[in-house]
């Protein structure tokens, strides 16, 4: 086997340099599209300081990556999450911890074990969610719900901002794979969405602290240590800041480490105790497992600023009540291994960018993780008591960095935003990329850690003289064995003349890997695209873009009907408090009077019992035209 390596070199491949051109201003949006809480945010044109977080309809900054099915309505955010307790097998979330994985995944199949909602096996191996909505059984994919939660935070956005928004970037865990990264990038597609760029989350989090460096007049460079410790994924990321180019050198993590593994570990425990206690078994009570965890999600919450937390829980199950204790030094032990692979992950991201850790000026703390007060005295220790970084808000930089990188790919002008000229991202692949040659052996063609968008090729030879046909199979991993790492998807070169084969790997900006393979010896066969069995074909993304307008429409349709029935009994109140006042009151004939009380009693008590979701607007407006005729002439003769 002869191999050679040829390394070319893509022209933006030193980082990708935006160009602003002077145009009508484009508003994009960054989404931190997270697995317990997304958050949006916008740039805006204008002077220092300009992202914005973008407040949901509850005046929260972050909002539940939660869907709800009922028998009338679909909830997302926090409508969702605000009704898990009584419907814990419609109400989906962790999404993200499903999207681009198999049914078979391990991860996949004990994270089932403490989902209340069902999820079974569809066409290659995808998960596929199944609730009951409005009395019908309903199959979705990971990626069709991140595209509803995707979807309400481009509404909230496009209420705060009064117009329109197409465009967005989204990110991902840094250490997300191939597969996550494509359908994440679908989920957006299929909210309707143009998602311009997928960005590593660390990567946002140190945009956001690159331009705080900027705000601030930092000269110098910086050696940034970026700790991204959320719900669902733990990732780290060394990174070099130099006025406004901000560097990625090594990245790790975990995709499966994050609070609600914290949160599985406490329901664990406290389940137990409930079954030591009252011999009652909480794991087939669906409900009651909910107001558990529920309840032990509050106890670890509180255990960041107190030593001790009540779990306290009425009528946990058939009329027990249940109240347990939660020290911080309990909670600490039971979690201690987790927040100790933390720490490993952040030795190794060291070792990986061969930087000391006392070269590194500044740990950046972000996700709602790193509240926990044990994580931030490990971090300290591990850097030789160094105080931690807390300038960005662990919940919104990375919304925040989103928001950055958006302006900048929409060519914000830099004389309406010159803080933006000159920045510059260049960020790193997190998994090594190759394809499996001689008997299941990885052979390497990007590194992990290669500089992105790169481009590289290398050649094989053929094996048989005969060969006509070959197998091009693409994995993404650090072993040596194909069949330790993970496969990303086959291809097949036809017609070909025994020889040299060269295999080209592309990644561009999104970290997604576009694979071809050329027959060199007759140079006629093209290369092919390298796709995916389990990502979903442009057919299903059309047909789940299709889907999500019906679903919008839906919202619509039930938004319009509550809305008729509000202005109904608005109206009917508004008659009744006019003829109550004693200056009009007084001026109408008693017949009069009552004739209108009746009518407005008849209606609020006809309102009352009837349902917005069955009903249509029209009937609620006919509703109040009959009433507008019988007030009306009164009014007018009342002179108001
Ligand atoms: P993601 O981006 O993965 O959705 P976030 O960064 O929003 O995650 O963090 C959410 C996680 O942080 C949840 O698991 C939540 O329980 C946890 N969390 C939030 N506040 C605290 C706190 N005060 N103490 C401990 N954990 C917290
Ligand atoms: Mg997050």
């Amino acid at each position: 086997m002869e191999e050679t390596v040829m390394d070319f070199p893509n022209p933006t491949e030193n980082g990708f340099q935006v160009k602003f051109e002077k145009k009508e201003e484009t508003l994009a949006i960054g989404i931190d599209l997270g697995t317990t809480y997304s958050c949006v945010a916008l740039y805006r044109h204008g002077a220092y300081g300009n992202v914005e977080i973008i407040q949901n309809e509850q005046g929260n900054r972050i909002t539940p990556s939660c869907v709800a099915f009922t028998s009338t309505e679909r909830l997302v955010g926090e409508g969702a999450f605000n009704q898990i307790i009584r419907n814990p097998l419609n109400t989906i979330f962790d999404a993200k911890r499903l999207i681009g994985r198999r049914f078979s995944d391990t991860d996949v199949q004990n994270d089932m074990k403490h989902w209340p909602f069902q999820v079974v096996s569809g066409m290659y191996d995808k998960p596929i969610i199944v609730v009951e909505h409005m009395g019908k059984k309903k199959q979705f994919l990971a990626e069709e719900i991140s595209s509803m939660v995707i979807s309400k935070m481009k509404e909230t956005a496009e209420i705060y901002i009064g117009r329109s928004v197409e465009k967005v970037v989204v990110t991902v865990p840094a250490y997300f794979n191939d597969a996550q990264r494509r359908t994440t990038k679908d989920a957006g597609t299929i909210a309707g969405l143009t998602v311009m760029r997928i960005i590593n989350e660390p990567t946002a989090a140190a945009i956001a602290y690159g331009l705080l460096l900027k705000e601030r007049e930092v000269v110098g460079k910086k050696t940034v240590f970026v700790f991204d410790f959320g719900g669902g994924t733990f990732d780290v990321s060394l990174l070099k800041i130099d006025s406004g180019t901000v560097e990625v050198k090594a990245t790790g993590g975990d995709t499966h480490l994050g609070g609600e593994d914290i949160n599985n570990i406490l329901v664990n425990h406290f389940v137990k105790e409930f079954k030591r206690k009252y011999g009652k078994d909480l794991d087939k009570d669906s409900r009651g497992f909910r107001r558990m965890r529920s309840a032990c999600e509050k106890a670890k919450r509180n255990l960041s600023f107190s030593t001790l937390a009540v779990i306290d829980i009425d009528s946990v199950q058939d009329g027990v009540d249940f109240e347990g204790k939660l020290s911080r030094a309990l909670f600490e032990d039971l979690c201690m291994h987790l927040f100790e692979k933390c720490i490993d992950h952040v030795s190794r991201c060291l070792i990986d960018a061969k930087i000391k850790k006392n070269k590194v000026d500044e740990v950046v703390l972000v996700g709602g993780s790193t509240r926990i007060p044990k994580v931030q005295q490990l971090l300290r220790e591990f850097f030789d008591g160094k105080e931690l970084c807390c300038s960005l808000h662990p919940d919104e930089a990375v919304a925040c960095g989103a928001a950055i990188q958006a302006a900048m790919l929409c060519g914000s002008s830099s004389d309406e935003c010159p803080i933006l000229k000159d920045f510059v991202v260049k960020d790193v692949t997190p998994l090594s990329l190759g394809i499996s040659y001689n008997k299941g052996v990885m052979s390497v063609i990007v590194p992990r850690h290669t500089p992105i968008p790169t481009m590289k090729i290398q050649s094989y030879t053929i094996a048989s003289d005969y060969q006509t046909s070959v197998s091009v199979p693409v994995y993404e991993g650090e072993r040596s064995m194909v069949c330790d790492n993970n496969f990303l998807g086959n291809f097949i070169l036809d017609g070909i003349t025994p020889a040299f084969i060269h295999v080209t790997f592309n990644i561009n900006e999104d970290g997604l890997l576009n694979v071809t393979a050329m027959d060199e010896s007759c140079g006629f066969q093209a290369g092919m695209t390298f796709t995916n069995d389990s990502n979903s074909s442009q057919e299903e993304i059309d047909k789940m873009v299709g889907d999500a307008v019906i679903y919008r429409n839906q919202d619509m349709e039930k938004k319009k009907k509550a809305d008729a029935k509000s202005g109904l009994a608005t109206y009917a109140y508004k008659i009744r408090n006019t003829i109550r006042n004693v200056d009009i009151g007084c001026k109408l004939m008693s017949s009069e009077r009552k004739a209108v009380e009746v009518a407005v009693l008849d209606v609020l008590k006809w309102s009352d019992v009837t349902s917005s979701v069955t009903t249509e607007a029209h009937i609620f407006d006919m509703e109040k035209t009959k009433l507008e005729n019988i007030w009306n002439p009164i009014k007018a003769k009342l002179g108001l």
